[in-house]
């Protein structure tokens, strides 16, 4: 077969430039100066080629333009020139961000448990478009309903991990207040028979209001998962309500959460919501949020419709805590807001100060390593390629919380392009696209599908 020219006509060359570019932000350097570089050619050691991007990939200290090559699904290659004819397809990246694919630690996709009042969201909608490859579900279902979640896990494009919940009937309401359903041998069981998918447990809302009983005694939930996962060998995960002392039982505290029953490597979630003591009176961050974070106790953020307060978050980084992830809590009563999608989120902490090397640690690297996962999360040669291209927009932008406040940034990320396991997987500007009269001659674009009648 002939050898292919180069096409180097640009993404979105022609008439049809007007209709292309009305689906950009209008500060987007794709509006401002279309795709150069995009080829196609039929032979070359690499499968594509992400050239002239701005590579932040905290694992392997990487912050630098360097160009990006793929084969076989995997990383193939990553240095400062790869030049293009070692690759049968090159996109232009220049001017973008390529990241390892985002890790959104906190979300809930079991949309068809309708058991419960909430609303779940599609990983496969949702996930890509904001540059999420791996997404992790924590406790919408439990020991008795996951095999149930497990068909979406496996129909889903997006790698889906998750912790089961602390009640065998999974994130409804009933459930979650009732220690007979904390069923731990089965949750060791069904976490033993899929160690690819479940990593850890999790507890959440637990009796925040109702007097104590004999049955509903402050740390029966959190007890009993930290019991689950010191019998299966894994990681908990924490939502929490700190209590006064009532009803002649003692005190649910936070600092005993955080620096006594929390074990190293368990997770505190939604570490910024309004009910947290993260600022004392005197404006000044907890220093027990250090104390802990020093003998391994993780800070997640799961943002969610409830769960960040700027007023919380912002003195608290100024005064240099960091949370360890950044994540969503996505479902569906906060994607139209407060939290949109994970690119939002991560904007909201480029926007109080953090640096982007370190925003995409803590969206990257940081959750695959606390969730057991630490070949994902990096570009590593070798590694899958799960790929996060995105742009800094800069501009005016604004953000909300989740009780009512707004604060101000100068930066948005906007993503582009999203690969997972090398496919690509959002790609809505057509950088991976040859111009439509470039299409391959002798490809599918130009045959009329059979049994088309006239
Ligand atoms: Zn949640």
């Amino acid at each position: 077969m002939k050898r292919r020219s180069f096409i180097t006509r640009s993404l979105a060359g022609g008439v049809a430039a007007g209709s292309a570019l009305s689906l950009l932000h209008p500060q987007s350097v794709l509006a401002k100066r279309p795709r150069k570089t995009f080829s196609i050619q039929e032979t070359g050691r690499y499968d594509l080629l992400l050239k002239g991007g701005h590579v932040i990939d905290p694992a392997n200290n990487i912050n630098s333009k360097m160009d990006v090559a793929i084969t076989d699904g995997n990383i193939a290659g990553i240095s400062a020139n790869i030049p293009q004819n070692e690759s049968k397809k090159t996109i232009d990246v220049s001017e973008l961000y390529v990241t390892p694919g985002f890790i959104d630690m906190h979300a809930h996709g079991f949309y068809t448990d309708l058991t419960t009042s909430y609303q779940w969201v599609r990983f496969s909608d949702i996930c890509f478009p904001s540059g999420v490859t791996t997404v992790l579900d924590v406790g919408s279902s439990g020991a008795e309903t996951f095999e149930q979640f497990k068909k979406l896990i496996d129909m889903s494009k997006v790698r889906t991990l998750a912790l089961l919940n602390i009640s065998a009937t999974g994130m409804n309401d009933k459930g979650e207040q009732d220690p007979a359903q904390y069923k731990i041998p089965s949750m060791v069981e069904m976490a033993q028979t899929y160690p690819d998918i479940i990593i850890g447990f999790k507890t959440a809302h637990y009796w925040t209001t109702p007097p104590y009983d004999k049955i509903h005694t402050p740390w029966a939930s959190v007890d009993a998962v930290i019991e689950a996962g010191r019998r299966a060998g894994l990681p908990v995960m924490f939502d929490f309500f700190p209590r006064k002392p009532s009803d002649g039982y003692p005190a649910r505290s936070y600092r005993e959460l955080i620096l006594e029953k929390g074990r190293p490597g368990d997770i505190h979630t939604h570490v910024f919501a309004r009910h947290f003591p993260i600022i004392d009176e005197n404006g000044k961050v907890n220093q027990d949020l250090f104390k802990a974070q020093e003998r391994g106790f993780i800070f997640d953020v799961g943002h969610g419709a409830g769960s960040f307060v700027y007023r919380n978050a912002v003195p608290a980084i100024q005064q240099g805590f960091r949370p360890n992830t950044i994540s969503t809590d996505l479902h569906g009563d906060n994607t139209c807001g407060p939290v949109v999608n994970m690119a939002n989120v991560i904007s909201k902490f480029l926007c109080m100060g953090l640096p982007i090397e370190d925003v995409i640690l803590r969206s990257t690297i940081n959750p695959a390593r606390i969730m057991n996962r630490p070949e994902l999360g990096q570009l590593t040669v070798g590694h899958t390629a799960d790929v996060a291209v995105f742009e800094v927009l800069k501009g005016d932008f604004s953000y909300v919380d989740t009780s009512g406040g707004k604060n101000f940034g100068d930066q948005k990320i906007y993503n582009i392009l999203t690969l997972s396991g090398g496919k690509i997987g959002f790609d809505p500007y057509g950088l991976s696209y040859p111009y439509w009269e470039n299409a391959p001659k002798d490809s599918a674009y130009w045959v009329n599908p059979s049994g088309q009648y006239f």
